[in-house]
């Protein structure tokens, strides 16, 4: 299972939680993870890979484009994609990544982050209108709505 989508949206928070480890780097600075970064882990009663990919983006600078070829490789290889979004910032890249990421649509599931609050549960719903038919909202640092994504990525592996 991979977790992609563009920097700072909480793809390392996530990760760490899933592993019960803090292994991947957070950090409120954009792209600090660099390479994919990748555990075995158990899920309810499956054992599985987890992969924290190193965050997709567009800029043309050549770290980030290398990045972004490997994140893509290890889509190609999950059975399971969590494309994650902040519900606090849709941004145009995240929206090219929406595009970009319609190859995978059968293994895509759309877990929406930052919901911290029953306010931005409602906004989370809104996400459904880019295409989606179902969204898993979540606030990864708190653990809000985890187990509730657990359970699709079991029922989809
Ligand atoms: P990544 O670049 O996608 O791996 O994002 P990180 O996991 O490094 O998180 C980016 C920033 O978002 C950090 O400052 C996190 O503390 C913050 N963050 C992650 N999850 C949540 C959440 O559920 N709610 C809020 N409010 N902030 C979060
Ligand atoms: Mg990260």
């Amino acid at each position: 299972m991979a977790i992609v989508g563009r920097p700072n949206v909480g793809k390392s928070t996530l990760f760490n939680r899933l592993i019960r480890k803090r292994k991947s780097i957070t950090d409120p600075t954009p792209g600090v993870t660099r390479d994919p970064v990748s555990e075995t882990t158990i899920l309810g009663n499956r054992k599985l890979e987890v992969i924290d990919t190193g965050g997709l983006t567009e800029s043309r600078e050549f770290l980030d484009r290398l990045i972004t070829q490997r994140s893509f490789s290890a889509m190609e290889q999950a059975d399971v994609l969590v494309f994650v979004l902040d519900v606090t910032e849709l941004t145009p890249e995240d929206e090219e990544f929406i595009n970009r990421l319609r190859q995978f649509r059968d293994r895509l599931i759309l877990a929406v982050n930052k919901v911290d609050n029953p306010t931005r549960e409602l906004e989370a719903y809104n996400f459904l209108s880019l295409g989606f038919d179902s969204v898993f909202p979540l606030s990864a640092a708190h653990g809000a709505g985890v187990e509730e994504l657990v359970e699709e990525i079991l029922r989809r592996i």
